[in-house]
């Protein structure tokens, strides 16, 4: 048995029932991390004295005495000295950070190529790119250099990267998991998510991390207990007997139109026409403002950064804002132009009535339906280069998934197959704090297809 082919749940499984102890297991993954990461770059930070479960984490969650460099060279030597709030509550579960993963500078990207450290490689083909932001997260996943690694979602950047790398992503509803400890990008969309090798795993970390925080105000009460879904994940899903039946899924005819690959197209269709034949009732619906959704993001996102990155001043943290990259630089620059007077209202005002428009479509189409699918990304993953000197290409590969972070809800990229031998997502998106009807369907469908067992050859 490889130890390290294992999912989460089948882990805590095999170490109840003694059939390896811990340390085999920590040693079982760095061997694997020694051999592999050198061709994929997803590990910054490895821990040699991991003990417990290896999770790898983004680098833009802080943990405590463990440099925590957000993807940039100004905090190649930030040294956290609190663990962030997901750290804690994964520490209580007895799980071990066996390493801190590459991501885009400060989390601004869509290729994993933004990272002062070197961009991270796609697993599938290593002339790729492996999406972004927490490439290095789905990397680690892909290739089972950890059992689980935790994301973060702004814009895309759990759900683009699980999909371009094959495996599972959830982006929780904004507020279920505290953001206390997380560098922030843009704070009213920023979340902590779980990247895992199957959903009922996805569940159980989810369950994990989530619950409100007094460090966190806007991580709600509401965000806790979630029901049943630990019980449900821990038996396993083959025991819980889960259905689509009856069930209304959504499909927005927005995002089947122009801009998306056509073989990616026809990869999604036949995973709605799975969950069709599994009993589930597919519904038309529409999500008309989707159209503006890039405009708006692009506005609000850079508005945002341009004040969180205000901290970054050369005296409280880090070096001087010469060392950042050409992308954060681009976006401080746009968000301050954005909210400066005179154009304030041109650009940030306008932007903000879109996001409550498009939060209401969702409103509006879920009354029809309770979960909605369509494509994570418009295409797989592209070759290392071929977009990063043109960002409003860059930008477009994020049409579908900054939706949800507009809205604030749940969004799951779930492994439906590969075209032209990489992997394609499906993306479900559920509605606000209802993660447990978007786990479920993912759920469901991965249990009834065989995707979940394709890995990438890594005999390099
Ligand atoms: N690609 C998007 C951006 O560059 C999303 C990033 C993210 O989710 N952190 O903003």
């Amino acid at each position: 048995m490889d130890i390290t082919n294992l999912t989460l749940i089948e882990t805590i499984e095999a170490i109840k029932a003694k059939k390896f102890s811990e340390e085999e297991l920590n040693n079982a993954y760095l061997k694997k991390i020694a051999i592999i990461n050198p061709k994929i770059n997803a590990f910054l930070e490895i821990q040699k004295k991991s003990r417990g479960i290896p999770a790898a984490i983004k680098d833009v969650i802080s943990t405590k005495g463990i440099v925590t460099t957000a993807g940039s060279k100004i905090l190649s030597n930030f040294l956290p000295q609190y663990n962030a709030t997901v750290i804690e509550k994964l520490l209580e579960q007895g799980v071990s950070v066996v390493g801190k993963t590459n991501c885009d500078e400060f989390a601004m990207g869509s290729s994993g190529e933004n990272s002062a450290f070197g961009p991270v490689k796609n697993p599938w083909n290593l002339a790729r790119i492996t999406g972004g932001t927490s490439a290095g997260s789905a990397a680690a996943v892909a290739s089972d250099m950890c059992v689980f690694a935790l994301g973060s979602d702004t814009g895309g950047s759990i759900r683009q990267p699980s999909s371009l790398c094959g495996v599972v992503g959830l982006k929780p509803s904004y507020g279920r998991v505290s953001r206390n400890g997380l560098i922030p990008a843009v704070s009213s969309f920023d979340t902590i998510g779980p990247i895992a090798k199957c959903v009922a795993d996805a569940g159980l970390i989810l369950d994990w991390i989530s619950g409100a925080d007094g460090k966190d105000s806007n991580c709600s009460e509401i965000a806790s207990p979630l029901r049943g879904l630990a019980m449900t994940s821990l038996r396993g899903a083959a025991a819980t007997k889960q259905s689509v039946k009856g069930l209304k899924i959504g499909m927005p005819k927005e995002y089947f139109s122009e801009g998306l690959d056509l073989n990616v197209k026809k990869v999604i269709e036949d995973a709605i026409k799975k969950l069709e034949s599994l009993g589930a009732e597919i519904v038309e619906v529409s999500l008309p403002h989707s159209e503006y959704a890039l405009a708006a993001y692009y506005i609000i996102n850079p508005s945002e950064i341009s004040s969180n990155m205000g901290r970054f001043d050369g005296i409280r943290f880090g070096s001087g804002r010469e060392d950042l990259g050409p992308e954060v630089k681009r976006r401080i620059m746009l968000g301050t132009f954005a909210l400066s007077s005179g154009y304030y209202d041109d650009y940030y005002a306008k932007a903000a009535k879109i996001r409550t428009l498009i939060k209401q479509d969702f409103e509006k189409a879920f009354e029809k339906c309770d979960v909605i699918v369509g494509p994570v990304s418009p295409t797989t993953a592209w070759n290392l280069g071929e977009k990063i000197d043109d960002p409003l290409k860059m930008y477009l590969s994020d049409i579908y998934t900054i939706s949800a972070n507009l809205a604030g809800i749940p969004g799951l990229s779930v492994p439906c197959g590969f075209s032209e031998g990489l992997p394609v997502g499906l993306q479900i998106i559920g509605k606000y704090m209802d993660e447990e009807t978007v786990l479920n369907v993912g759920e469901v469908y991965e249990q009834s297809t065989e995707w979940r067992k394709e890995k990438p050859n890594l005999s390099f």
